[in-house]
């Protein structure tokens, strides 16, 4: 097995000396990011916030979204600064000289506020006892049915929650740029950029900027330290590729979130089809492969398409990478080579394969999938 390692080492290495492609890799943690990196990462290509703010934080995100009061989100937010700006220390260190994506929190919102039936349930139970049902409990559900979605996939989601809580994207920024600070003045090389999710309107992206200019600006100056983070945008509604040249104007960088564009552009739902007629559709041949694991060229890679074409031709240069499943999909990766992408961002574990791909896809003679 030594041989085969070897093998691989050396196929690795060839296809590296090849590709034109750029392969970085998906992590939330420092540990993700730290094995990323020893398969041969060239970046995080996708942060996600989300898990960041679970486990013991939770109580503090219900109050920074569901409380009335000005002041009660505030010490939340104030709360959950410091625990952020670790959260980005540690994964910029990690990848220190390399390239962060860090992407602005994109909850579906059901997944973070506690499920309204179990807490209907208890204060039913206490009413029934006899007593007073908890306080907390009684101010909560009614701030759940309040915000209750039918369809939080399609909610309260992504730069929509950034517009609507205020506060949230100040707090999340000053924990970047703390956390660029603080790397700096330990002499690191943290490259951290910064992702706004779900735009689908320029006007959002604009909003948005706005405001990570204005922190940036303010911890530059409480500081005395310059912090430059790339601002850049998710392109994963069909909107969003379709105005593509306007959103350009407002983005240093592009990301296809294929995971969503798929949902968006077919109208399936990522977490019900697979159960519900995906193997029925596979069976008939209505697709050979799920629209979700390799890219549909026809809809989706046309969307992926237009957005390269109409956002390189509003800013020539336009850096550009997909971050959605797809960037760790063989196939996937030969189309995003041929759409002209500056790099695929995958799970840790399908770096190499990733990077075997890219190598694959830059020589003309083995890239006969390319043909479309
Ligand atoms: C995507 O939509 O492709 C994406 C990368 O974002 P998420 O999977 O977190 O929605
Ligand atoms: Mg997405």
């Amino acid at each position: 097995s030594g041989g085969v390692v070897a093998a691989v080492a050396r196929a690795l290495e060839q296809a590296d000396s090849v590709r034109t492609l750029e392969v970085r890799a998906n992590a939330d943690t420092p540990e993700d990011a730290a094995r990323a990196r020893r398969f041969g990462a060239q970046g995080v290509g996708l942060c996600r916030t989300e898990h960041m703010f679970l486990g013991e934080r939770r109580r503090l995100v219900e109050s920074m979204i569901l409380a009335r009061e000005d002041s009660r989100r505030d010490e939340a937010l104030a709360a959950l600064l410091p625990l952020q700006r670790q959260d980005f220390v540690g994964i910029l260190e990690a990848m220190d000289g390399l390239p962060v994506t860090i992407r602005l929190l994109d909850p579906p919102l059901h997944e973070f506020l506690p499920d309204r039936t179990e807490l209907a349930v208890r204060i039913a139970a206490a009413e029934a006892r006899g007593g007073q049902p908890d306080a907390h409990d009684v101010e909560l559900l009614d701030a759940v049915n309040r915000m209750h979605e039918e369809n939080p996939m399609l909610g309260l989601r992504g730069v929509r929650l950034g517009l609507v809580v205020p506060g949230l994207v100040a707090m999340q920024v000053r924990a970047i740029a703390e956390a660029v600070v603080e790397r700096l003045s330990a002499s690191g090389s943290p490259e951290a950029e910064i992702m706004v999710p779900l735009v689908g309107a320029v006007e959002e992206l604009r909003l948005a900027r706005a405001e990570v200019e204005r922190v940036l600006a303010e911890v530059a100056t409480e500081t005395g330290v310059e912090v430059h983070c790339p601002i850049g945008t998710m392109i994963e509604l069909p909107r969003a590729a379709l105005t593509a040249g306007q959103i350009a104007e407002q983005a240093e960088f592009f990301s296809f979130g294929t995971n969503d564009l798929t949902q968006t552009t077919w109208g399936f739902s990522r977490d019900d089809v697979e159960a519900a007629f995906f193997s029925a559709y596979l069976d008939k041949g209505v697709f050979a492969t799920s629209p979700f694991e390799t890219i549909d060229r026809d809809g989706v890679g046309r969307l992926v398409r237009i957005a390269v074409d109409e956002g390189r031709a509003a800013r020539p240069g336009l850096k550009i990478g997909v971050c959605g499943e797809h960037g760790g999909d063989p196939e996937s990766v030969h189309f995003f080579h041929a759409a002209g992408l500056d790099y695929v961002s995958c799970s840790p574990f399908r770096v190499p394969v990733a990077r075997l791909e890219a190598g694959r896809a830059a020589l003309p003679a083995t890239s006969g999938s390319d043909s479309r």
